[in-house]
């Protein structure tokens, strides 16, 4: 077989080379080179021609792949036959049409729908995806007008989205919704491309089309949850808060007035305890319904916490609001909520606020009609209170002077207490600690809890007194009926390390008077009253180690950057908050959270306390993770000081050493 020199040039041969047919089968593929003999051979036997495709090793190492074709010509004497034929190089179109069936088979396994249209809409090309998105089959799809996927909402959308393709520009990530096959809708995000022929003329529109349901869904659902309330799909304080302020923005503009009424069911404590949580929830989804369905379309209605409601009316003055006010828990009385086998009958206060144009803050009214609630609990529940803006402030004033003269005679009185709970020594299984709780006993006798007197006291600026007496009362107790309990908690407000510069000293004073080891003495504040008064607090710290005492930070972990803050003070001990101590057998996160602020505090040196102790297994886990000390009902209960004085040993259980 003799070649042309054209093949030597393919081969890339050195010039001193001479080009052989054993040198051209040499570089020849082996497994190309078997095919072709065996072609050759046939060729020869049946006298037919042949055609073939082989791979060649170049001399530099590249690879061609070269296609040939030929015949047998038999010369007329009978000579043997000879093979002419002619070879061309196709290495480059070759890869241009595995690149094409490349390309076609991603197009066609891709999950996106990928189609393409004419000018006139008319469906050219339908992939498996778009048959998975729209529900057509191609055979179904081809020839169709692509508008055939367009929802009726959204008819003639589709035709511009064409129209601007067409004119040549493209579209990206539009995000829209197609009808399917079977009718149901879905989102999509589409990318539409116009595609052009070799002169640069717009043939067809190239789509791309992304099922976004999930996604779509998935944003739909944070969104939601970011301004609903779970239990009852109202909205939440937040969405209300903001409602409220763009309702006052609007007031002011057209000079409207408007109604908060906040909701509050009467007795629901007793339902929670009576029948349960699950009951509990029921009721509050009931009257949620109630309110929703019984309230103008225009009105917001809204779960701000537990068993509190608010509802935020617009253009409606004072006598109108009572009306609805009136209307909505006449509804709530007369629809019992239906739970099981039992039926719960409610009654609710309503304190209603009323605004005019832009007389008040959105903070303000809410605090309104708080107080006009609290008005209508104290009067005899199940009833509406209305406080325009200067029965308001009245009632402000007034609640002010009320507290002022309840506080101040409970001070004159003695009618602040203090109880005492007891601290468990997780290492010793003693108690060596206690916490002196302050309670304020009402009119009837009726113990009433800081949680609800002091933020009184510290709106009215009456918290210096409280504290005073406590320090006063405390270290007078430590030095006497306390003296078997090694070490004991002092709670002081926020505001009082603040604003009293007096505090110091009065510690100081009566640790002299009554001749009290300082370093029986903690005292306690809530880390967000340390963190948000950093430059006070840190001083108050170190004037308590300078006498000799300590401090420790209360309800730890609530607050955003605690650990941070935890370097700067001088701390001793920090009161795990019992948001993360009630549920840590049962949760992953909350062991993390405790693992967290024990590990930081054991390289600080600081103690660890978790409070809200309820159950052997929680004391066990607590052990585990190496906290100092537990505090809970698990331990012990708060118990007045005078009552755990009558009981004949109860002091008997602090353990340890008396300092
Ligand atoms: P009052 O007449 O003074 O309003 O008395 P009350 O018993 O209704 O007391 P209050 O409004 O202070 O108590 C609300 C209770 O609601 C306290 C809490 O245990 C309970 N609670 C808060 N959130 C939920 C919840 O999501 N589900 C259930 N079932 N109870 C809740
Ligand atoms: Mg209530």
């Amino acid at each position: 077989m003799t070649y042309s020199a054209g093949v030597g040039r393919m081969l890339g041969m050195p010039a001193d080379a001479v080009l052989t047919s054993a040198l051209v089968l040499e570089r020849m593929h082996p497994e190309d080179r078997e095919a072709l003999e065996a072609a050759l051979e046939r060729s020869r036997r049946e006298h037919e021609p042949v055609e073939f495709e082989v791979r060649l090793r170049r001399f530099d190492g590249g690879e061609r792949v070269v296609r040939g074709s030929g015949d047998i010509v038999n010369p007329p004497d009978g000579q043997p036959g000879r093979m002419v034929g002619a070879l061309r190089d196709v290495t480059e179109e070759q890869a241009a049409r595995s690149a094409r069936d490349l390309f076609s088979y991603v197009v066609q396994s891709s999950s996106d729908a990928i189609i393409t249209v004419v000018g006139d809409g008319t469906i050219t090309s339908w992939n498996r995806g778009a048959e998975q998105l729209y529900g057509y089959t191609v055979e179904e799809a081809i020839g169709q007008p692509s508008a055939l996927s367009e929802t009726p909402e959204r008819a003639g959308e589709w035709q511009q989205l064409l129209q601007t393709v067409f004119s040549g520009q493209s579209i990206e990530n539009f995000e829209t919704e197609r009808l399917r096959k079977d009718g149901s809708v879905v989102a999509v995000s589409l990318t539409v491309s116009p595609v052009r022929d070799a002169t640069g003329r717009i043939v067809s529109a190239a789509i791309i089309a992304r099922d976004t349901t999930e996604r779509v869904r998935y944003e739909e659902r944070l969104r939601h949850m970011a301004d609903h309330d779970q239990l009852t799909g109202l909205f939440n304080r937040r969405r209300f808060d903001e409602q409220l302020k763009r309702e006052l923005a609007r007031a002011s503009r057209y000079a409207e007035h408007g109604a908060v009424l906040s909701i509050d069911i009467d007795s629901f404590k007793g339902i929670n305890d009576s029948a349960g949580h699950a009951a509990g929830d029921a009721v509050l989804t009931h009257v949620a319904r109630v309110l929703d369905e019984r309230s103008r379309t225009t009105d917001i209605v809204a779960r701000l916490a537990g068993d509190e409601f608010a509802v935020l009316l617009s253009a409606v003055g004072a006598r109108e609001a009572r009306t609805v006010a009136e209307h909505l828990l006449a509804e709530i009385r007369s629809s019992p909520a239906v739970y099981g086998e039992e039926a719960f009958r409610i009654t609710a206060s309503v304190g209603v606020a009323t605004f005019e144009s832009d007389d008040t803050s959105a903070g303000e009214i809410q605090v309104n009609a708080d107080l006009a609630m609290h008005a209508a609990k104290t009067s005899g529940r199940d009833r509406v209170v209305v406080y325009t803006p200067s029965e308001a402030r009245r009632a402000r004033a007034m609640t002010k002077l009320a507290w002022s003269q309840r506080i101040q005679d409970a001070l004159e009185h003695n009618r602040f207490v203090l109880h005492l709970q007891p601290i468990l020594e997780l290492a010793s299984g003693q108690i060596t600690h206690a916490e002196l709780l302050l309670r304020m006993k009402g009119d009837g006798g009726e113990l009433i809890a800081p949680s609800v007197f002091m933020p009184a006291a510290e709106r009215f600026g009456l918290i210096d007194a409280v504290d005073r007496w406590v320090v006063q009362r405390a270290i007078q107790l430590v030095a006497d009926v306390l003296r078997p309990v090694p070490r004991v908690g002092i709670n002081l407000s926020g505001e009082s390390i603040v604003g009293d510069p007096h505090l110091l000293v009065l510690i100081e004073q009566q640790l002299d008077r009554f001749s009290v080891d300082p370093a029986r003495l903690i005292f306690e504040v809530t880390e967000t009253a340390a963190i948000a008064n950093m430059p006070e607090a840190t001083e108050f710290a170190r004037g308590l180690t300078n006498l000799g005492c300590s401090l420790a930070l209360d309800d730890f972990g609530t607050g955003f950057g605690s650990f941070y803050y935890l370097k700067h003070l001088p701390v001793s001990y920090v009161k795990l908050d019992g948001e993360f101590i009630q549920n840590l057998p049962r949760s992953e996160v909350d062991e993390h959270m405790v693992k967290a602020i024990v590990g930081v505090a054991q390289a600080l040196g600081i103690k660890t306390v978790a409070e809200s102790v309820a159950d052997e297994e929680t004391i066990a886990l607590l052990h585990e993770h190496q906290v100092d000390y537990a505090q809970g009902f698990y331990v012990g209960k708060p118990v007045p000081l005078d009552v755990a004085l009558a009981k004949t040993g109860w002091l008997s259980q602090f353990g340890g050493p008396v300092l």
